[in-house]
């Protein structure tokens, strides 16, 4: 069993969207695979998985689809 490096609950490994933003523009990729804590939520992803969703960020593919994506503030 995989352990949390902050809770060390049970990882349990998932596939989710991972959300970037990076000068005003989010990024959203679909079907990361990534290991979900059942304790406290922390997700942890492989070395492969950060390094392919590092080279997205650095050398984006064309996107399958453009979303309106609404912003809020907590004021
Ligand atoms: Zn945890």
């Amino acid at each position: 069993m995989i352990k949390c490096s902050l809770c060390r609950g049970e990882l349990i490994e998932q596939v989710g969207t991972f959300v970037h933003e990076e000068n005003g523009e989010v990024w959203v990729i679909r079907h990361v695979p990534m290991f979900v804590c059942q304790q406290c939520g922390e997700k942890e992803y492989s070395q492969e998985t950060t390094h392919r969703i590092l080279s997205f960020v650095e050398q984006p593919p064309r996107p399958v689809e453009i979303l309106h994506v609404p912003a809020y503030e907590l004021t």
